[in-house]
């Protein structure tokens, strides 16, 4: 039957206030009527399912014939399962005539989503775009591009974070999407899934309930969660071998891989637990097809609900991706946890590609190391090492003071502690804005050949009791290499992404970076325990006043200046369940900080430069070819080649 005779067949049934066949299901619905548009989707043009035949089974389990009423979907990304949401919403509201409801996080995402990936579905099909259209808001009398009307249904587009989009409608089917970024509580009426089920329908068993996301937080992922309680299914397929029945799992993976450089030496490739045969990349999409006896098979079967379908289904069964292109991203993250005992990209990795919960093996956990351990990595340095490139500068803002650490770069991976500086006086005052100017502009650091060097970049904290008089110190400098920051709470937000403009008292504008500290001092506080790697090197007498500077007279312990005291604060924070950095006891933890700032100034400085147009080598090939940044009286070619001559070589 093509599309247009089963159009209006449908059409005609509507007329006549007859039921559509429900016989219609939504892989025969989805090929039937769907096209995607190339705004929203990486293919595009007709919908074929069985382009993406690990989704028929799910596919089955969303249609009206399937008494199944709720279907928990964990899964990777590059799935298709959100297109595979998109169809099942179209088709309730088409040819059964029901109120459906899509949902995700946040205002922001839905607004995209219904624009970028739902309206241009519907207009790219030309039987939908007949068929829908936009609801005018009574009120502001605009087009709504969240409100979706049709001669039957209804489709309504929400969002997780207000509580107000749960209090109204009944709907016939729901997709919740991405849930792992649902509130745990919505605005104190509760679980957000709870009262999305309260939603449905009271009709009884024509609803339908359709929950996807990647697992993210440890221990409170609510897919992982709902998963578990339910018969767990996961996609069995024959092995093209023996024919046994097999499914995907990390550990059946096959591969070789330098175990130095952790790159991928061999194809990647699948082992069948029962015969032993390897199952190439190539091979996966045929062998999921239903029609060649792969199904969702349960991995829990005594769970006992034939009305509630929990499922796993983890990036390997991606048609849009390679096994090759996955395994060379678990070897990244696989570096990082054995070589650096690093473990944000791999608990990414699990949660996005293998489907599952991430545990590092710790819980909450301190930093298992002792102050003297760190004294005993100090080393003799008083000027600045020979091979440092650039330096870089992290400024944490108290009520009484500046904190700056100064950070030497050898390469874009090893770093020189040059000094922490303490600059008194409240920063509201000129005389203390002084000082820091005068360190961060004007100050030239000896190296150890006799060449002096001035700080290329710096980031200062905006956070805490002075952030008016920070936004107007950074506005009035909005020349200089110095960038306003501030800490963001998203424990997986990576440490510098793009800035945002802010408004001083003033109403003047000022760019400010929020950047992602948790992952910043992963890395930071890393390299601070690595006794071995010497990522990280800290010199003897550390902590000192910046020039000009008045001492700041409270008794604090935060400005005890010893290197003991410096290095208590580098292991003062602990790691809590949910992978975040806790000052528990609330001590002085500058030092960590003000290491985080200085990585991210530099960071930052890169990308300015890049949006800025200007090239910049990079450190490494900066290093490779002894170049150096920030130098004094480094403008004149004719003395800088003589240094290059008198280094000597
Ligand atoms: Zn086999």
């Amino acid at each position: 039957m093509s599309y247009k005779h089963a159009y209006i067949l449908i059409k005609d049934a509507f007329q006549k206030g007859l039921k559509p066949d429900p016989k219609m299901d939504l892989y025969e619905y989805s090929n039937t009527y769907r096209y995607l548009d190339s705004i929203g989707s990486v293919e595009y043009g007709k919908y074929d399912m069985d382009r993406i035949s690990c989704l028929i089974p799910v596919a089955e389990l969303l249609s009206p014939n399937s008494k199944v009423q709720e279907i928990y979907l964990c899964k990777g990304v590059q799935i298709g399962s959100t297109e595979l949401a998109n169809n099942a919403l179209m088709m309730y509201a088409h040819l059964y005539g029901r109120p459906v409801m899509g949902m995700l996080p946040t205002k922001d995402l839905t607004t995209r989503h219904a624009k970028k990936k739902f309206w241009s579905g519907i207009n790219a099909s030309p039987a939908l775009r007949d068929f829908f259209y936009p609801v005018k808001n009574g009120i502001a009398n605009v087009s709504s591009t969240l409100s979706i009307k049709s001669s039957g249904g209804e489709i309504d587009w929400l969002w997780s974070e207000s509580k107000s989009n749960y209090a109204s409608g009944t709907y016939m089917f729901i997709v919740a999407s991405d849930i792992d970024r649902y509130p745990d509580d919505v605005e104190g009426e509760g679980d957000p899934i709870g009262l999305l089920l309260k939603r449905l329908t009271t009709a009884g068993r024509k609803k339908k309930f359709f929950a996807e996301s990647s697992p993210t937080k440890k221990g409170k992922s609510k897919i992982y969660a709902e998963v578990l309680n339910g018969q767990q299914h996961r996609l069995y397929m024959h092995c093209p071998h023996c024919d046994d029945m097999i499914c995907f799992t990390k550990d059946g993976f096959v591969y070789e891989y330098d175990k130095e450089y952790y790159k991928l030496t061999s194809d990647v490739k699948y082992g069948c637990k029962n015969c032993g045969g390897l199952v190439e990349d190539w091979q996966k999409h045929e062998m999921a097809q239903p029609n060649k006896g792969a199904k969702l098979m349960p991995t829990n079967p005594t769970f006992d609900n034939d009305l509630r379908a929990t499922i796993f289904m983890p990036s390997y069964y991606s048609p849009f991706v390679t096994w090759n292109e996955l395994f060379i991203e678990y070897l990244t993250a696989l570096y990082d946890v054995e070589k650096k005992g690093k473990h944000l990209k791999m608990k990414v990795w699990t949660n996005t590609i293998d489907a599952s919960e991430y545990d590092d093996g710790s819980g909450e956990k301190e930093i298992d190391m002792s102050v003297q351990e760190l004294l005993d990595k100090r080393e003799e340095y008083i000027k600045i090492p020979d091979d440092i490139v650039m330096l870089s500068a992290g400024v944490d803002t108290q009520n009484n003071r500046f904190e700056v650490t100064l950070l030497g770069w050898k390469n874009n991976r090893e770093k020189y502690v040059i000094g922490h500086y303490v600059v008194g006086g409240d920063p509201k005052f000129k005389e203390t804005q002084e000082v820091l100017d005068t360190l961060l502009f004007e100050q030239t650091f000896e190296r150890e050949d006799g060449q002096h060097m001035k700080i290329v970049c710096s980031a200062i904290d905006t956070g805490g009791g002075r952030t008016d008089i920070i936004y107007e110190y950074c506005r009035s400098r909005k020349n200089k290499p110095l960038y306003a920051i501030k800490g963001g709470k998203d424990i997986e937000r990576e440490l510098v992404k793009e800035s945002s403009v802010v408004k001083t008292k003033s109403n003047r504008n000022v760019e400010l970076y929020v950047l992602g500290v948790n992952s910043g001092k992963d890395d930071v506080i890393s390299d601070v325990i690595d006794l071995d790697s010497r990522y990280l090197h800290f010199p003897h007498n550390v902590k000192k006043y910046a020039k000009g500077s008045v001492k700041v007279e409270k008794n604090e312990v935060a400005l005890d200046m010893s290197d003991e005291q410096y290095f208590t604060q580098l292991i003062v924070e602990s790691i809590n369940e949910n992978g975040r950095w806790v000052n528990k006891q609330q001590l002085p933890n500058e030092a960590v900080d003000c290491l985080v700032y200085a990585n991210a100034a530099y960071k930052i400085y890169r990308n300015v430069l890049k949006r800025n147009k200007i090239m910049i080598l990079d450190l490494d090939s900066l290093a490779e070819r002894g170049k150096k940044l920030g130098m004094v009286g480094g403008e004149k070619p004719l003395k800088r080649r003589r240094r290059m001559i008198n280094k000597g070589i």
